[in-house]
């Protein structure tokens, strides 16, 4: 019986110990292996999460730079002017002296049935531009549409008053309407409430100007345009009197509308005024009020 006992007791310390020393030894060492492994990777890790970061902060930046991330937030960029506009011929004037040839093209009564159409083949010719808006233009979801795509173009939109109103006939409050009202709209459709106002017919009047400069908008007329004159209402006869205009000279602000001729004659004007060896002002460049 006391032998039975023992033999048991000896049994079950020797499984026991067996188990102990086999299984735990084992554990004990693939345990102290994984810390040695781990301890030995988090080092490198550790180097590399240092590492890291200044990696992913460079992605980072490279993010910000990215385009996507400047169109989610154009208002940050910070943009030094380059130009200025001429209150007296309305040409766009380098801030510091520049031997280029420029001109500044502007197209006004926006969006109606050409404007999208112009602005892609301006994209696709690399031409920047101002795109002066009427509201009235913008009122319904469609219009709000086109000026959205105008926008995420690349171009920059100006205010030509809600319903293309001489403003010199009619009295302030109906000046106001015409003007302040638009920019709010613009600013819902774009982000970016605009900072450039062309009056109808160029027609300004004291408290139109007050309204601008308040709206932080610089005022902006033109230096020449043809294309509402009757006998440049076709394609070929437009583009020769544009690119070939006695008041064709450096710095001009050019003037066309959202008009069929216009749309079809605009590829032949770049080209004839790059061959003439002008290149394109890009607007956003333009000094405006702060
Ligand atoms: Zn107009």
């Amino acid at each position: 019986m006391l032998k039975k006992f023992l033999y048991i007791l000896c049994m079950a310390a020797f499984i026991v110990s067996a188990g102990c020393s086999g299984t735990g030894t084992k554990e004990a060492a693939d345990h102290i292996h994984k810390e040695g492994t781990q301890a030995k990777k988090a080092k490198p890790q550790t180097k590399e999460a240092q590492k890291e970061p200044e990696v992913k902060n460079q992605d980072t930046h490279g993010t910000e730079n990215s385009p996507d991330a400047q169109k989610a937030d154009p208002v940050v960029k910070p943009i030094t002017p380059q130009y200025r506009i001429n209150p007296n011929n309305w040409s766009i004037v380098p801030l510091e002296k520049s031997d280029k040839k420029e001109v500044l093209l502007t197209i006004d009564d926006a969006p109606d049935k050409h404007a999208v159409e112009m602005a892609k083949t301006l994209k696709g010719l690399g031409i920047k531009a101002i795109f002066f808006v009427n509201g009235h233009f913008i009122d319904s979801p469609e219009g709000q549409a086109k000026l959205k795509e105008l926008h995420d173009l690349g171009f920059i939109i100006g205010n030509h008053t809600q319903t293309h109103a001489n403003l010199t006939q009619i009295p302030e409050s109906q000046q106001y309407k015409e003007i302040v009202p638009l920019n709010q709209k613009i600013k819902a459709v774009t982000g970016e409430a605009p900072k450039f106002f062309r009056a109808p017919y160029g027609a300004n009047t004291a408290y139109s100007k007050k309204l601008a400069a308040q709206e932080k908008m610089a005022i902006m007329n033109w230096t020449f345009g043809y294309d509402w004159v009757k006998e440049y209402q076709n394609k070929d006869a437009l583009t020769k009197i544009m690119i070939s205009s006695p008041y064709l000279s450096n710095g001009a602000n050019l003037l066309m509308h959202d008009r069929t001729w216009t749309m079809e004659a605009l590829p032949g004007i770049i080209k004839g005024f790059q061959d003439k060896g002008y290149s394109f002002i890009d607007p956003a460049l333009i000094e405006v009020p702060k």
